[in-house]
């Protein structure tokens, strides 16, 4: 069985590296924070004590980080990914980041002699616990290949978007659309709510009728109205808004390089900043509900 470097073990990385374990990969696991580690090492992983240590020895490194400046620093610094993983390595980022640092890290490991394709993923946190994630990849036809049984151990959908890059703009575009739909979903159910209707009642109408969307079938904004999602647990363990907040810059970064109209990406990247400057960055963003009503 191969061994892969797993390096970043947050909301996302951790079940996904539990998958990986599950199914029989021998992992060696990264992250700044030492529970998380702990916590993969209990069930079987190796400690690695550096981004390289964890590089080192894998057939397959992947990364899960938050932002570009996460992914490019843990690939491209001196002792970065590039710089110790071994020879033909296949390297995956699976983060969300700029999808022109995504072509500059790809071309960088290409230039050591490793393929690379960035892999962002959809789904959440459920998707990532079920192993049933959708992954947007871009690169080449060849590492596609060699990294689909791996991904088949973590997603249920795999997409090639394009070459380098198409992966992160795809992620981005279903991102922006992902934020428009969730304010839209958190707006509806406010004005029901403020009008005398049960938020339950008014999701289920929802759910099956024209304004049905991703958070009214699996990831309701309103407290009570959902099992197991984060609005039922104080919006913690989710996809933080300061994650969306940064998603809706990549969607206003590319819209402002290649002259797109996106105007209610822009009003949904207004809300999110507002949001996150009143203290709720690190809440789910599904939290954007209290942005526009009272809501414990
Ligand atoms: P998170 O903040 O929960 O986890 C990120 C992890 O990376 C943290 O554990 C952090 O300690 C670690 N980290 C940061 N810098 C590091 C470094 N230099 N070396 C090692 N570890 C480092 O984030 P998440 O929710 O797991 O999201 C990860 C990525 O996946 C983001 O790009 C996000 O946009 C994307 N994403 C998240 C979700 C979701 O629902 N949470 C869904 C799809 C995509």
């Amino acid at each position: 069985m191969q061994n892969v470097g797993f390096i970043g073990l947050g909301n996302m990385g951790s079940p996904m590296a539990q998958n990986l374990l599950k199914a029989g990969y021998a992992l060696t696991v990264y992250d700044l924070m030492p529970d998380a580690v702990q916590a993969l090492v209990a069930q079987g992983a190796t400690r690695a004590a550096s981004i390289a240590e964890a590089a080192a020895g894998a057939d397959i490194v992947i990364t899960m980080l938050p932002a570009t400046e996460h992914s490019r620093k843990a690939y491209l610094a001196p002792d970065g990914v590039i710089a110790s993983a071994r020879k033909n390595a296949l390297l995956l980022d699976c983060s969300t980041i700029n999808a022109d640092a995504a072509k500059e890290i790809a071309q960088a490991a290409a230039e050591r002699g490793f393929a690379m394709l960035d892999a962002p993923v959809s789904g959440g946190t459920a998707g990532a616990a079920g192993a049933t994630l959708t992954f947007i990849v871009g690169g080449d036809d060849a590492a596609l290949e060699r990294a689909r049984p791996l991904l088949e151990k973590m997603g249920k959908n795999i997409f090639h978007a394009g070459d380098s890059g198409a992966g992160q703009m795809a992620k981005i575009c279903n991102n922006m659309l992902l934020a428009v739909q969730m304010i839209g979903t958190a707006e509806a159910l406010a004005l029901g709510v403020a009008n005398g209707l049960d938020a339950t009642v008014l999701s289920g109408i929802i759910a099956k009728s024209s304004g049905r969307n991703w958070a009214t079938e699996v990831y309701n904004p309103w407290p009570g109205v959902m099992e197991n999602v984060p609005a039922s647990r104080n919006y913690t363990g989710g996809f933080g808004t300061d994650l969306m907040l940064k998603d809706l810059g990549l969607a206003a970064e590319a819209a402002a390089a290649t002259g797109a109209d996106t105007p209610l990406g822009s009003l949904a990247r207004d809300m999110y900043r507002r949001h996150s400057a009143g203290g709720n960055g690190r809440l789910d963003f599904s939290s954007i509900v209290k942005l526009l009503t009272a809501i414990s």
